[in-house]
């Protein structure tokens, strides 16, 4: 038999989650949506909460709880606030491949900091040459005696301007097939956040390019060993990113349902609300069968990397599903809400907004179909 409930615990943490959200989050998004700033006590909030801790390992610090967990927690956050959730996502994707590939001495040294707190996490992989093609990476590295040199640039990367800890790619200035990962310091020597994004939705996330000028990093930050950066970024992205996604998409896709029923129920057209209508019944119908559908992909995928297992392929899948989902989805609501999902003051025209962020951010749609068409070729 196939369970798909979850434990009472985890009907716990998500209630815990949701009341976070509503709580301590919810009240900052105005503030964030107006500015396209003001990320700070999001992070704040979010690393006070240990929402940054949920997968790190107990003996670190973190709450060594699992990748259901942490969708669960992306999925509410994202309900009332996308960037938010985005800005946790990819602190998580830039801790997780130091869980993973890290030695003993950089876990040590690191995930503490990252479960409490003190310490916030990205990874640098896209570069302005196209984040499809992570083998055109021009972010070149040398290694001189106890350093390694780095020098390139970095463009749309979460937590930009806000982590201190970035996983940087980089290829081997001498060898074009060797990649290499390396745990890079902001308040290392040729590091330099530079030019910040205005992104048309998620606009309270920080997203933007950092340049690395001889860059100088100990040797003992390689992560992975030499020549093995390609599998550390994509394992990282392909696990950990494109599930990180998915709990946005859905959280969205959760928040247009709600908005949308109560429009529905609210607004009055021929003496009755327009829930009577079936052209409005069946729109709040089709975001309910998406919603449903890629949560059960999603939570497949989570459950299968619980085990152990990876998931990089169902990840795709539900990333695929979700992210076109959360647009359809947003697309629907504005348009339950007639001339009102054109006006700001109406919070559909921030799902309108948000969701073509979801697309490109882990890798586009299109580069999840040919994972996926990969997967069922081979
Ligand atoms: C909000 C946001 C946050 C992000 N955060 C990060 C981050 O933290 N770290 C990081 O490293 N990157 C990050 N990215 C970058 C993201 O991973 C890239 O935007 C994505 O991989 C696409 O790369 P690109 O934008 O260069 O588009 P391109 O790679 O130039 O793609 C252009 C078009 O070509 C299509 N295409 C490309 N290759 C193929 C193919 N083989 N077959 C069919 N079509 C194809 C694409 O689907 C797209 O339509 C972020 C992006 C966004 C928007």
């Amino acid at each position: 038999m196939i369970d798909f409930t979850f434990t009472d615990e985890q009907e716990l943490f998500r209630k815990a989650a949701r009341e976070f959200a509503e709580t301590q989050i919810a009240p900052l998004v105005p503030k964030m949506e107006e500015t396209g700033r003001d990320w700070d006590p999001a992070i704040k909030a979010l690393c006070d909460a240990e929402m940054m801790a949920i997968t790190i390992p107990e003996e670190y610090g973190g709450l060594g709880l699992g990748y259901v967990e942490r969708l669960i927690a992306l999925e509410e956050i994202a309900r009332v606030s996308v960037a938010t959730a985005m800005m946790m996502q990819v602190g998580a994707l830039g801790t997780a491949p130091i869980i993973v590939f890290g030695s003993e001495e950089q876990k040590k040294k690191y995930l503490p900091g990252l479960a409490s707190g003190k310490h916030f996490a990205t990874v640098a992989v896209t570069e302005p040459s196209g984040g499809s093609d992570p083998k055109g990476c021009t972010t070149t590295y040398k290694k001189q005696g106890d350093s390694y040199f780095l020098n390139g640039r970095k463009c749309f990367i979460t937590n930009s301007h806000i982590a201190d800890v970035q996983v940087v790619m980089a290829v081997d200035e001498e060898n074009p097939d060797s990649f290499s990962t390396f745990i890079v310091e902001s308040g290392m020597k040729g590091f330099k956040p530079t030019h910040e994004e205005h992104k048309v939705g998620m606009r309270g996330c920080n997203t933007g390019e950092i340049e690395l000028k001889d860059c100088e990093v100990p040797a003992e930050n390689l992560l992975g060993g030499e020549g093995k950066g390609m599998r550390v970024a994509m394992t990282a992205i392909g696990d950990v990113g494109r599930g990180g996604m998915v709990g946005c998409s859905l959280g969205l896709q959760q928040a247009c349902l709600e908005a949308s029923i109560k429009f529905a129920n609210e607004r009055i057209l021929y003496g009755k609300p327009i829930n009577r209508l079936q052209a409005i019944q069946f729109k709040l119908a089709e975001i309910k069968i998406d919603l449903d559908a890629g949560r059960l992909l999603g939570y497949r995928a989570a459950s299968i990397q619980d085990a152990g297992g990876r998931s990089s392929n169902e990840f795709a899948v539900a990333k695929y599903y979700t992210a076109e989902a959360a647009q359809r989805a947003a697309k629907m609501a504005a348009d339950i809400h007639g001339g009102y999902g054109c006006m700001e003051e109406f919070v559909v025209t921030r799902y309108l907004r948000d969701s073509f962020v979801l697309g490109p951010s882990a890798g586009t749609s299109d580069i999840m179909k040919v994972i996926i068409s990969r997967w069922v070729l081979s």
